[in-house]
């Protein structure tokens, strides 16, 4: 067995982080693997290394003294430091970052997870691997994975016990290249597929998964299984535990992600994998975004309702917008986006869509809250949209616009946004209280 950990920004805040990934570590010799993020917050108020280097390239790169906020990011690694009696030559290492400031915004924003990873694998007592010189990425900004997993094969043999900083990794040149926010958790599944692990854990400040977020119902229950699919649903529609791209590494090759909290590992989390063996939860979870748009396009009565989606679509190609859901009825549809999407755009869109003769009319409908009622186990089961919709009608929710394709994995349903919180905590309350 070969478990791949990974440790999330509040699990690495302080040296009592770092004592309590040394029991965790130590409980379990799979754990061979370690990566970790940057320091993140020790309580709300605080700031995540990752935010002060962005800022702090901001000052570089319009020539402000940046004195105050590199002095904010030491001291962060020198109090662990001190406070572990680690012997890492920091003041060496910030020179070096200084002198090399040139080398652009990925460079100085990856010293973050970098000087996270050697003072923890120090403390650990695991090798430091550079991410860099594992992980690949084509000039075209995207992850070199045939590549990138044949070098981890070669440098990591499994025996060992090695820990690499998350969140980038380097050109073919050498240059440093940062994911996107949030990407240490891609390091993670990237390493776990590179390595063939059993098992990739991702121990973050939540115990895992919940059916909603705690943040709109109170106290939700802990989803304690899910398959990839669904995940990637909710994630979509905003639940945001790990990064939504982290399941693609490992999904194919159905390596298990669980979800677990640093401080309560006890408390299981949640575990992902590509089937659950759970028949009984008919729900999974069900989260909800705010910020869509429907465009609403009537055609004239003769025309080919297929000719005009087909145009309708492609005017949203040509701006870039992607599109969300197609609902249709026998002489109009509505195309549903992001607005955030078509802000910039969206006179010139209607400009486009009026063009084409055969549109009658077009209405936006803005303002639109979109719900996901996830569930795999929904397929076996009639009644269960018939429940949703009679519990948004007594809670007088007005239903805009409903989806569902035949894999039966989701039921969408649009709604008015200052409804979301009302419409997500009694579907919960209804279906799974
Ligand atoms: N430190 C980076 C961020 O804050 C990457 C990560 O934590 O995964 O986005």
């Amino acid at each position: 067995m070969l478990v791949v950990a990974k440790f999330g920004g509040s699990s690495v805040a302080s040296s009592a982080c770092f004592k309590q990934i040394k029991n965790i570590v130590e409980s379990d010799e799979c754990r061979k693997i370690v990566v970790t993020s940057a320091i993140g917050k020790a309580n709300p108020d605080d700031n995540k290394v990752t935010d002060l280097l962005y800022l702090m390239y901001a000052h570089v790169k319009y020539k402000v003294n940046y004195d105050n906020i590199l002095s904010i990011v030491k001291s962060k690694y020198f109090t662990i430091k001190e406070e572990l009696g680690l012997k890492l030559d920091l003041n060496k290492e910030f020179d070096n970052i200084v002198a090399n400031l040139k080398l652009g915004e990925d460079y100085l924003v990856s010293r973050g997870e970098y000087l996270t990873a050697l003072l923890l694998a120090e403390y650990l007592g695991y090798e430091f691997i550079d991410a860099k010189d594992l992980i690949v990425f084509d000039y075209n900004g995207k992850v070199n994975l045939e590549k990138t997993y044949k070098i981890i094969a070669s440098r990591i043999d499994g025996q060992k016990k090695v820990l690499v900083p998350g969140f980038y990794g380097a050109y073919p040149n050498g240059d440093i290249k940062l994911f996107s926010r949030g990407g240490s958790d891609i390091t993670g599944s990237i390493l776990a597929r590179g390595v063939n692990a059993s098992k990739y854990e991702n121990f973050t400040d939540v115990p895992g998964f919940y059916v909603a977020s705690p943040k709109i119902v109170d106290n939700p229950k802990l989803i304690k299984e899910i398959t990839y699919n669904e995940l990637r649903e909710l994630s979509y529609m905003g639940a945001s535990v790990i990064h939504e791209e982290a399941v693609f590494p490992i999904q194919d090759v159905n390596i298990p992600l669980q979800i677990l909290a640093t401080h309560s590992p006890e408390l299981g989390g949640t575990m992902i994998s590509s089937k659950c063996s759970d028949k009984e939860n008919i729900i999974t979870g069900i989260a909800g975004k705010k910020g869509f748009a429907a465009i609403n396009i009537v055609k004239s009565k003769a025309s080919d309702k297929l000719n005009i989606i087909s145009y309708a679509l492609n005017v949203l190609k040509e701006h870039n917008v992607p599109v969300e859901s197609i609902p249709t009825s026998i002489d109009s549809f509505s195309i549903v986006v992001e607005e955030e999407k078509v802000s910039n755009n969206l006179y010139d869109i209607i400009a486009m869509l009026k063009e084409n003769p055969e549109i009658e009319d077009i209405k936006i409908d803005n303002e639109i809250a979109l719900v996901a009622v996830v569930g795999r186990n929904m397929v076996y089961k009639p009644g269960i949209s018939a429940k949703i919709f009679s519990i948004l009608g007594k809670n007088d929710i007005n239903v805009k616009l409903i989806s569902q394709n035949t894999s039966e994995i989701n039921i969408i349903v649009g709604i008015k946004n200052s409804d979301l919180n009302k419409a997500i905590n009694a579907i919960y309350e209804g279906l799974i209280k």
